[in-house]
């Protein structure tokens, strides 16, 4: 028997686009059926979310819910513009009432700024925006027992964190107890001199990882380093989240899907991909399993 306690997730764009009634029972159901223990529920759009309808099916399946989203331009928190921090922190603040309304306890993603190519690096005085307005979010995320998690991506999506080595930096000058480091393996790819090194930076600041193929397809079909990372969290003792994310331009979400350049067709079976991952992950955990304690 496997002697991991990890709770493994699947990402929402694993199966739909959207989360109509219909859509989020499929989804849900979906995740179950495949094995997985938790459903990642994009909140790109909060208000287009039916907080109650969502926590009855995930009741219904016994799945546990967490949440993401990214911050666009126009609700950027690392910008100069007080008008755009503004709107970032009523957005996220928004998001979190409706993941804690559908019993998620944590909500990650690109939450320190805007999920897009900057034409220029972050500047000083965003930077100082980026840090005050996620500090003041995890003392209102807290009284909904929330945690966040600061999702670590390539220079393509943003220019604020890229590394684990800068998040590490960034979470220490906020100084929240609820405030994680999120590390994908996608952007870890593009990123991190390896991933056994960047999840050891992180350690104990690590709460939420994505495991995530380097063209985002299926797991093992890429060029990502899996045995590093699976290693490194064994290293580490880490218990938390494993979230399987993947895209293909057969589930669209618009706002996320074009952000995130999905272009391509790298599968067309949901279920089948999502039980080769389920099967993939158990696998590297069960291995790293048996170097944990010598
Ligand atoms: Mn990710």
């Amino acid at each position: 028997m496997s002697g991991y306690a990890n709770k493994i997730g699947a990402h929402g764009l694993v199966w739909a686009g959207g989360w109509s009634e219909s859509d989020a029972r499929f989804s849900i159901a979906s995740t179950k059926e495949a094995g997985y223990d938790v459903i990642e529920i994009l909140l790109m759009n909060p208000a287009s979310i039916d907080a109650a309808m969502t926590g009855r099916l995930l009741d219904e399946y016994g799945i546990e819910a967490t949440a993401s989203l990214g911050l666009a331009l126009a609700t950027d928190v690392s910008s100069e513009d007080p008008a755009r921090v503004k709107a970032g922190q009523a957005k996220l603040s928004e998001a979190f009432g409706v993941a804690r309304d559908f019993g998620a306890t944590y909500v990650g993603g690109v939450l320190y700024g805007a999920l897009t190519k900057y034409a220029a690096p972050a500047s000083p005085r965003g930077r100082e925006n980026s840090i005050a307005s996620v500090r003041a979010l995890c003392d209102e995320a807290a009284d909904s027992g929330i945690t966040l998690g600061l999702e670590i991506v390539n220079r393509y999506e943003s220019n604020l964190l890229n590394t684990a080595r800068q998040a590490v930096d960034y979470v220490r000058e906020v100084d929240r107890p609820n405030l994680v480091i999120h590390l994908d393996t996608y952007h870890m790819n593009i990123e991190e001199p390896d991933n056994y090194s960047a999840v050891l930076t992180c350690g104990d600041l690590l709460g939420y990882v994505h495991v995530g193929e380097s063209h985002r397809g299926y797991l093992g079909s890429g060029s990502v380093d899996f045995g590093g990372l699976f290693r490194g969290l064994a290293a580490i003792g880490y218990d938390g989240w494993i979230t399987f994310e993947s895209f293909s331009s057969k589930v669209v979400m618009p706002e996320l899907s074009h952000t995130l350049a999905i272009w391509r067709d790298l599968w067309d079976d949901s279920m089948d991909l999502a039980t080769q991952a389920r099967a993939f992950i158990d696998a590297q955990l069960r291995g790293v399993d048996s170097i944990k304690h010598h």
